[in-house]
């Protein structure tokens, strides 16, 4: 009885698809729901800081000025809160895994040199009407000023 039941099973194993992948000649697949890790579109960045301030691992860091996005993968636990938070909707869960490190570090994404570009010129400009906005305000108060005191 032990037997036919043995048999059985070779028989099934012998005519069905194997339940292991041929990884890494065939592409890994993920099973549903898997969240890999987290990655970012940097040149859709406002470098705004939300996903920093509401990582509750403390693994990011945002450098507006340089124009870079830092992650510590050892300390992100794809709880997938900072892509919620996102305003951009700039960051996403990937599926399937990060290489292996010899050794703990960050991972740095640096805006592309046309985005830094243009994200200058738009402060500047923003720079230039506020200085012209304010110079107008004092230029208002002035004349009301010297309409009152005529
Ligand atoms: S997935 Fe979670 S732990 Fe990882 S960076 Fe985003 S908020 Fe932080
Ligand atoms: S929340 Fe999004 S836009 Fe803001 S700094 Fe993080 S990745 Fe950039």
């Amino acid at each position: 009885m032990q037997f036919l039941s043995f048999s059985k099973t070779i028989l099934k194993n012998l005519f069905s698809k194997p339940v292991t992948q041929n990884y890494p000649k065939e592409p890994a697949t993920y099973p549903e729901g898997s969240r890999g890790h987290i990655d970012i579109s940097i040149d859709d960045c406002i470098s705004c800081g939300l996903c920093v301030r509401n990582c509750p691992t403390r693994c990011l860091s945002v450098n507006k000025k340089a124009g870079t996005w830092t992650i510590n993968r050892f300390d992100c636990i794809a709880c997938g809160y900072c892509t919620i938070k996102c305003p951009k909707k700039c960051l996403y869960l990937n599926k399937g895994y990060q290489e292996p490190m010899p050794e703990k570090q960050e991972a740095v994404y640096q805006k592309s040199p046309e985005v830094m570009e243009a994200e200058r010129k738009k402060a500047e400009e923003i720079a230039k009407k506020r200085a012209a906005a304010k110079k107008a305000k004092e230029k208002k108060e002035a004349d009301n000023n010297t309409k009152q005191n005529a």
